[in-house]
């Protein structure tokens, strides 16, 4: 490591020591545990395109091709494990310097690291939902099994994962309670997210307004990067938590 992102380093480790920080990730904090993010095309979504696949119509139209794909979703995420990335998040959050974290992931490996404040903008497989009675019943893997798809016990109507498709609304608590904690944070840490993805795009540009500092984490520049970015750094997220580790002891 250079002189100059050694400072930058330690002056970033001196701000999230202060406190009052949240952090928002998409999809490439979970890509060093396993799962490819949508953009990049590779794995998974070379196959099923999301913007097919992840359609609302598409589910309500044929709910069994959709669960073709979510069998393999789903095979990804229960052998994914979190990676230092969510571990630390889960770190500062016992240190009391985080306050929460926003994600739009849903594969819950930021409550697998010990996260215990997540909100969910984009739902969670954690779950099955009825669309007609709204009944829930928690995933378990025999689910996987039942063909053509699972099915509510109360209706008999396809079940489909707590997690918002494209067409759909997003959570509407998660929402607000994301907006709040971005509006009162004194800094907030962007992993691995493209921000093209709206509404929750928006929430960066949110904290940027009510004066927040911005620490951006990905080996791309995303919208962000040279717009409200404060700190940018161009790498993996595991790279830069296992750098800023050094700061911190
Ligand atoms: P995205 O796929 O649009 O973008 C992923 C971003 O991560 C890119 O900017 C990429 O450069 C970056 N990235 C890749 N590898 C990285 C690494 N090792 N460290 C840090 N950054 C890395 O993802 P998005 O912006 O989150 O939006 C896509 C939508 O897809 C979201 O709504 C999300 O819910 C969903 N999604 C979720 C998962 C998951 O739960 N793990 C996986 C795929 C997609
Ligand atoms: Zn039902």
């Amino acid at each position: 490591m250079d002189k100059i992102k050694q400072d930058l380093m330690k002056e970033v480790a001196d701000l999230i020591k202060q406190g009052g920080v949240v952090a928002f990730t998409g999809a490439g904090i979970s890509v060093e545990s396993g799962i490819p993010p949508f953009r990049g095309a590779k794995g998974l979504w070379s196959k099923y395109n999301p913007e097919e696949y992840a359609y609302i119509e598409t589910f309500l139209r044929n709910p069994e091709k959709v669960w073709i794909m979510l069998r393999e979703m789903y095979r990804c995420f229960s052998e994914a494990k979190p990676n230092l990335a969510h571990l630390v998040l889960a770190e500062f959050e016992t240190k009391g310097y985080l306050e929460a974290v926003i994600t739009q992931n849903i594969d819950s490996l930021h409550q697998k690291a010990g996260s215990k404040k997540v909100i969910e903008l984009h739902g969670s497989g954690d779950r099955l939902v009825c669309l007609d009675c709204e009944k829930e019943y928690p995933f378990i893997e025999e689910y996987l099994k039942l063909t053509p798809y699972p099915k509510c016990k109360r209706c008999n109507k396809p079940l489909k994962p707590a997690i918002v498709f494209f067409g759909e609304p997003l959570p509407e608590k998660a929402l607000s309670q994301a907006f709040e904690l971005v509006k009162s944070c004194k800094v907030l840490i962007v992993i691995g997210t493209s921000g093209v993805v709206y509404p929750a795009a928006y929430l960066p540009y949110e904290a940027k307004r009510s004066g927040a500092k911005i620490i951006e984490i990905n080996p791309e520049e995303s919208a962000y990067t040279n717009s409200i970015t404060d700190y940018f750094f161009k790498e993996k997220a595991g790279e830069f938590f296992k750098n800023l580790s050094f700061f911190y002891n």
